[in-house]
């Protein structure tokens, strides 16, 4: 069985609303593709190289954890940045996306630093942007989720994708998300994977090209996965 890794950094810090559900979705979906998915929980980054990570997961946290974790991932930004301009493929969550910039300002005005990975930053206010959020994008088709976030991320990068309903990156662009080379951020916790198996087979499929394995059957019979999707849609458009 061909097996691939997946690096989930600072679960011990990072794993707001169900985020560790984007985890069970991966592993899913590589079972039907009878590829094994290894986990590799990393909470102290000392020492760490990513030779023997195939894909990474960074979930979201409150402003106190996400400083801590910006903290311990810091001491690996090198080898992280090259793994990303590499392709490595990784999905990075809320507070976990915020800090891939170079800061993220609180709502008091205070600046933390970010890893300054990417060229972006966020400034957070008191107000959330939270609720179900619908986003179509040229990549994954329809991508439905929850945000919940002070943060407002500004960058040149491009998107997950344009916001058919809710907020995303920010209040006035009505795009989500950044997508980087095969790097993925965004909002939407609840967690997104389970909700958008498009962007699950995405992460697996780009895992599998860059290692030289096998990513078949390419389709698989997604029939209770569109419509749980489509709960979320009519869900928004009958509120609107
Ligand atoms: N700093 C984040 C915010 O913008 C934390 C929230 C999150 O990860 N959900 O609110």
């Amino acid at each position: 069985m061909n097996e691939l890794t997946i690096y989930h950094f600072m679960p011990d810090k990072l794993n707001l609303y169900s985020d560790i559900g984007n985890i069970i979705a991966l592993k899913q979906r590589a079972k039907l593709r009878n590829i094994k998915l290894n986990v590799v929980d990393v909470n102290e980054t000392e020492g760490i190289t990513l030779d023997g990570c195939d894909i990474f997961f960074i979930g979201g946290g409150s402003d106190r954890e996400q400083t801590l974790a910006t903290k311990e991932l810091s001491k690996i930004k090198n080898a992280l940045k090259a793994a990303i301009e590499d392709g490595m493929p990784g999905l990075t969550i809320c507070g976990g996306y915020q800090f891939l910039g170079t800061k993220y300002i609180t709502p008091d005005g205070t600046e933390l630093a970010g890893l300054d990975i990417l060229d972006f930053y966020t400034e957070s206010q008191k107000e959330r942007l939270t609720g179900d959020i619908v986003i179509q994008s040229e990549t994954f088709g329809t991508i439905v989720g929850f945000e919940n976030h002070g943060g407002r991320t500004y960058h040149p990068y491009g998107t997950l994708g344009k916001v058919t309903h809710g907020y995303g990156n920010n209040d006035d662009e009505a795009a989500e998300g950044i997508h980087y080379k095969n790097l993925l951020g965004t909002y939407l916790h609840g967690p997104i994977l389970p909700k958008n198996h498009e962007i699950t087979d995405y992460l697996l499929e780009k895992a599998c090209e860059r290692k030289g394995i096998e990513f078949e059957p390419k389709q698989v019979d997604n029939t209770e996965e569109e419509a749980a999707k489509q709960v979320i849609v009519e869900r928004v458009q009958k509120n609107n």
